[in-house]
């Protein structure tokens, strides 16, 4: 191995488990702690100062521009389709529709396989590649299985793809496009991580459900770095999410705190409040947050247009809670009639096409600006997590309210 360390070179040093801290080693394959069977979070050193000037390749265009502070060993073993540095965008329109100061919109529809389950998964091959594997399984409510199709694809090793029956047919058709082999499961993804744990009971392939191995969380948290960058180092006052397993929301968290380690923000810099959008079809956080649960165990959800939001028992709400707890944050869940709505929103006044989880997220926005949680002066980022080409089965017709 390469001594000299470059700028570039990875500092990650650790896997702490997400409840006791135990520490683990990230140079070999994990799946969740042993100890807790809770998820494992990569730690980087960071005892040798690193600036933005040497922790950020400019030349690279993609979410692998901040190498430093991912989990990737060797180059040779990455596997990218050019994922990240997604648009951050005014929304100008809308805000002047609606009574919003200052709106921006991070699209990450424009990513590869149409939505941002491309950062995790990119992420997440890759490092499964540079241990040796040579074959992933995963239970998915859609994006995250044709993203996993695609990298395995391009970095060579099998797919097995296991997603709900009733998934609408251009996410199942894709996978078969990417020669990933595919699973219908009657129910929620759940259900299908229960099917996972059968088709794979002799271990044979690894298991990418979320937050199960530890790098999917990695480069879902490119998107913390990108929006600090791509604001000038300034970050919104509140950032809106939509939170099914929850990585994307604990990973733009944790990038904000390693920033802030790093000293790439300013020390006075105020982190956004932190909002997890959800659906009301299936919204076990939401009844955590408001102690109508003690937890999400005995949750059942229904299907949703916004697939990615029907996770009824996600195993990271514990890390989600705290990001609400830490930032001052909170939770909202939306209709699937209000969803329809803010594509239509989104659709006429600014041109996107986005996700019904991105429609949920501006909806919210109007909520929380109508009960007065969020003001019109506040700097709003809303995430788009990916675009509509693939639900067109489910919202196709309803362009008109
Ligand atoms: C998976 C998914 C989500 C939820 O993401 P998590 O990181 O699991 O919370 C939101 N939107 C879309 C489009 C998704 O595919
Ligand atoms: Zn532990």
């Amino acid at each position: 191995m390469n001594q000299v360390a470059t700028s570039s070179q990875s500092r990650v040093n650790a896997l702490h488990c997400a409840k006791c801290g135990a520490a683990y080693s990230p140079f070999q394959l994990q799946a969740v702690s042993s100890c807790c069977q809770q998820p494992l979070v990569a730690h980087y050193s960071l005892r040798q100062p690193l600036s933005r000037e040497e922790g950020i390749d400019l030349a690279d265009n993609s979410m692998w521009r901040y190498g430093a502070l991912l989990p990737l060993l060797d180059e040779a073993n990455k596997v990218t389709l050019g994922e990240g540095m997604t648009p951050l965008l005014k929304l100008p329109r809308l805000a002047g529709h609606y009574g919003f100061d200052a709106l921006f919109i991070k699209d990450e529809g424009t990513n590869p396989t149409g939505s941002f389950k491309a950062r995790g998964l990119s992420m997440a091959i890759s490092k499964a590649k540079e241990l040796g594997v040579t074959g992933c399984i995963i239970p998915t409510a859609g994006n995250a299985g044709v993203a996993m199709a695609a990298y395995c694809a391009r970095g060579g090793l099998a797919a097995t793809v296991v997603m709900p029956r009733h998934t609408p047919e251009a996410f199942k058709e894709e996978c078969y496009w990417y020669g990933a082999q595919v699973e219908l499961v009657d129910g929620l993804i759940n259900d299908c991580a229960a099917r996972v744990r059968q088709l794979n009971a002799g271990g044979k392939l690894l298991d990418i459900s979320t937050l199960k191995e530890p790098y999917r969380l990695e480069g879902k948290k490119t998107m913390g770095y990108e929006i600090a960058e791509q604001m000038g180092w300034q970050l919104p006052d509140v950032l809106l999410y939509p939170a099914g397993g929850g990585t994307g929301l604990i990973g733009i968290w944790k990038a904000f705190q390693e920033m802030k380690s790093l000293g790439w923000l300013a020390p006075e810099t105020k982190l956004p409040r932190m909002v997890a959008v959800q659906a009301e079809n299936c919204c076990p956080l939401l009844e955590t947050y408001l102690g109508r649960q003690p937890n999400c165990h005995a949750y059942t959800g229904r299907p949703s247009l916004a697939n990615g939001l029907a996770v009824p028992r996600p195993l990271g709400e514990p890390l989600m809670l705290n990001v609400l707890r830490e930032s001052n944050g909170t939770v909202v869940a939306i209709s699937e009639e209000d969803m329809l709505e803010g594509m239509r929103h989104l659709g006429r006044h600014e041109g996107m096409f986005v996700a019904p989880e991105g429609a949920a997220v501006w909806m919210a926005a109007r909520q929380l600006l109508a009960s007065g949680w969020l003001h019109a002066d506040e700097r709003i980022l809303l995430l788009n997590t990916g675009n509509s080409q693939k639900y067109m089965s489910n919202v196709a017709g309803r362009a008109w309210a």
